[in-house]
């Protein structure tokens, strides 16, 4: 784990450093106040901070306040390591946001057992970040396919159509849906259903940009959401989509499937503004007219009005 050991006596930076790295630890120095803050609040900043009070530049209790100011995310756990050893000063100290207070001259074991306990609150803290991560993950992706969900993919289209209205863009819509796809459960069961639609998703996924989002908005129904995309653009990528899916087999438990899908289209032109609803409903039509004219096919109808 990085450490930082901020103190402007090169005997103490020296003292420290070397019995830190006994412990294992990985030594980042400094003699001067601006420069541990610097530190601490740049990219890859070490988690564990030991800072003398006195220092040129900033004194450490004014870089607790300030690492303890900013707002993102990821802990810094800081001890005080000072020859002020008096009550008024460690609770000016613990009051600056520091977590732990020693007085020099430290005793080693004493130091050692404190650290430990520093770290014990980092990991803490970097699982429930993890945590964290993982359920908003959840919460936003579709846990079958790894797409987004329903949910973020209609704001995706809120978020997008907002924007494309404020910067007088176009936005592309398409609604999504396999063909026949009852067949593949009824006769080959549930399993490799499954298995087709994360193929499926993987293989659409394959043919978006980077700043397209993908949703599985229900069962075997996607959606899609094209930013800066017209009427005509939106044609040519869903042409797109519809080829890499009839274009090679699925396979699943050892079976070969040709799947098809139907597409419907809808677009916000350049100029003005339109409502997702509008643009929503106007896909869904576009999808039901491609089922009825045959499937495999992409329709566009334009957006309806509120
Ligand atoms: P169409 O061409 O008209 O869309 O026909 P279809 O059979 O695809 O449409 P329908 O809506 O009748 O059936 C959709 C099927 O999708 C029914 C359901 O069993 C299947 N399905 C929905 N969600 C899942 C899923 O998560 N896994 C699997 N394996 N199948 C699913
Ligand atoms: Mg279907
Ligand atoms: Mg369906």
């Amino acid at each position: 784990m990085k450490v930082l050991v901020a103190d402007d006596s090169l005997v103490m930076r020296r003292l420290l450093e070397s019995t830190l790295q006994g412990w294992g630890f990985d030594v980042v120095c400094s003699q001067d106040g601006e420069d541990a803050l610097e530190i601490l609040l740049g990219p890859e900043a070490p988690q564990l901070a030991i800072l003398d009070w006195m220092m040129p530049g900033l004194p450490g209790p004014e870089i607790c306040r300030k690492v303890r100011a900013r707002r993102t995310s990821g802990y810094t756990y800081i001890l005080l390591l000072t020859s002020r050893g008096r009550r008024e000063d460690i609770v000016e100290g613990m009051g600056a946001g520091a977590d732990d207070y020693v007085v020099k001259p430290f005793d080693k074991h004493e130091l050692e057992v404190r650290l430990r306990a520093g770290r014990r609150i980092i990991d803490l803290q970097s699982e429930l970040l993890r945590v964290q991560e993982a359920l908003r993950e959840q919460a936003t992706h579709d846990a079958l396919t790894g797409l987004w969900n329903r949910a973020s993919a209609l704001e995706a289209l809120e978020r997008e159509s907002a924007r494309a209205a404020r910067e007088n863009r176009p936005l592309g819509v398409v609604m999504i849906d396999i063909d026949h796809f009852k067949q593949v459960n009824d006769q080959h069961g549930h399993q490799a259903g499954d298995e087709i639609l994360r193929a499926f998703g993987a293989r659409l996924t394959g043919v978006m940009r980077p700043y397209d989002f993908l949703g599985r908005y229900g069962g075997e129904e996607f959606l899609a959401v094209v930013p800066g995309c017209d009427a005509a653009g939106l044609n040519s990528h869903a042409e797109r989509m519809r080829a890499v899916v009839e274009g090679l087999p699925f396979r699943a438990g050892g079976v070969e499937f040709h799947i098809t899908a139907s597409f419907g289209l809808s677009a916000k032109p350049g100029e003005g503004a339109v409502d997702c609803e509008g643009l929503l409903r106007a896909a869904d039509d576009a999808l039901y007219l491609a089922k009825r004219q045959g499937r495999n096919r992409a329709v566009y109808l334009p957006p309806q009005g509120g």
